[in-house]
């Protein structure tokens, strides 16, 4: 067994370990309420139900004529009495021998229970023959067809999207109850770091990973604190750590997790908090410190650019959903048949960055090229992870694989 392999038994699963997690989490409790405009990608703190009908009247599914179906058949000729149009609708009632002209989105006039496509029917001034036997609710969306009254149609929990939003305002929402946003902090770690636009002196790197998480939070629509860039300090990280712990409710820091001279966090956060989780079976990523400090939930992701994006998206993203109030769904995984070949040993659970493709009617991916955890090229022109499984020995050409697509919804 190489050094490698009996390493990995001490390992978490990468599922035992969000299991964990997502157990272990406090979940905001405050609401409030937000205009439609700027509910997008809040989550749900109430149910919506449909306060009406839907639709509330019998509305035609077609510019056409709205007549009585049933006596439509006795009459050569209809007489045309007047028009419904979508928003002003016809006040009158129909007759057997009469029709009204309507359009798409408009009442049925009393007395109507049947729309005639305009493109059948042949007019001539003030009256029109329609086709025979036209059937009773013909083109017509009767009331409650497509929602009783009081229905529930979204459950608290669900967050908004364009689809909801555009929902909410169909159903008539000025304002909708969600969830307070989390308080969330990060901090970047390191020595080496210099905010990009300086000079690098030797051996120093630009601080990417702040720039990477804070947009991946803002993606999701949450509001994010910096801390800034913290020297590698035990005194310092112990001290921005202890007050962003008691101003926000999860805090994210990246570098410094692992057991190197320069690496302070998990001693310290075994000294001012709880380190719940540490080493998981996971790469890129393997050390992330998952813990609390003082009621606020901590991670501390990887200095790796590409190991402190891969885990705040497989690890950190659940937990704010649901910390945040939300659902969290299953990860969708999609079988692909591999074009490369790719090496890996038993043991973690595996995120290779991947290019995914449809060719003849087959859904196939390829590998993003050299996956070293420091470049994030490999991300940047990937469109998903290519899952592979602790036990997964290696992939060669024409292996099916599963992925899982990058930007997928939660
Ligand atoms: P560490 O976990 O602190 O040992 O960092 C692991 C590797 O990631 C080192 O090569 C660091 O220079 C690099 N690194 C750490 N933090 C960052 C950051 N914020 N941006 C870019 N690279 C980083
Ligand atoms: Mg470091």
């Amino acid at each position: 067994m190489s050094q490698d392999s009996c390493f990995q038994a001490n390992l978490k699963s990468v599922s035992n370990a969000l299991d964990e997690l997502l157990s272990n989490l406090s979940i905001q409790t405050n609401t409030e309420y937000v205009a439609i405009e700027d509910a997008l990608n809040r989550i749900l703190a109430e149910d919506i139900i449909t306060k009406t009908a839907l639709p509330q009247w019998h509305i035609s599914a077609m510019d056409g004529i709205a007549v009585d179906a049933q006596s439509a058949d006795e009459y050569d000729q209809l007489e045309i009495i007047g028009k419904s149009l979508a928003g002003a609708p016809y006040s009158g009632s129909i007759e057997a021998g009469q029709a009204v002209i309507i359009t798409t989105g408009a009442c049925l006039p009393d007395g109507a229970t049947a729309v005639v496509m305009k493109e059948q029917c042949s007019f001539s001034e003030n009256s029109v023959t329609l086709p025979k036997a036209i059937k009773v609710w013909n083109h017509v969306r009767k009331t409650g067809t497509e929602m009783a009254s009081g229905s529930l149609l979204l459950e608290a929990g669900n967050r908004v999207n364009q689809h909801v939003l555009g929902l909410l305002a169909s159903l008539g929402y000025g304002q909708v109850k969600v969830y307070a946003h989390l308080k969330i902090g990060i901090f970047s770690t390191g020595d080496e770091l210099v905010l990009p636009n300086e000079e690098l002196g030797y051996g120093e790197i630009y601080d990417s990973n702040r720039y990477g998480i804070k947009a991946f939070c803002h993606k999701l629509g949450y509001l994010v604190t910096d801390y800034g860039l913290i020297e590698d300090s035990p005194e310092v990280i112990e001290q921005v750590m202890l007050k962003a712990a008691s101003e926000m409710d999860v805090l994210i820091t990246s570098g410094g997790v692992s057991v190197g001279e320069a690496d302070h966090i998990v001693p310290i956060l075994k000294r001012i908090g709880d380190l719940d989780q540490w080493k998981l079976a996971i790469k890129p990523g393997k050390p992330i410190a998952i813990g609390k400090v003082a009621g606020c939930q901590f991670f501390g992701l990887p200095g790796n650019p590409v190991s402190a994006m891969v885990t705040f998206d497989i690890i950190v993203t659940p937990a704010l959903q649901k910390m945040s109030g939300g659902k969290v769904t299953q990860v969708m995984e999609i079988a692909a048949e591999c074009v490369t070949e790719l090496r890996k040993k038993p043991g973690r659970k595996e995120y290779q960055r991947g290019f995914a493709y449809q060719e003849n009617g087959t859904l196939k991916v390829r590998s993003t090229g050299f996956q070293g955890s420091a470049l994030l090229v490999s991300l940047v022109e990937a469109n998903c992870y290519i899952v592979l499984d602790e036990e997964c020995s290696g992939v060669v050409s024409g292996d099916k694989v599963n992925i899982q697509l990058l930007d997928s919804p939660l």
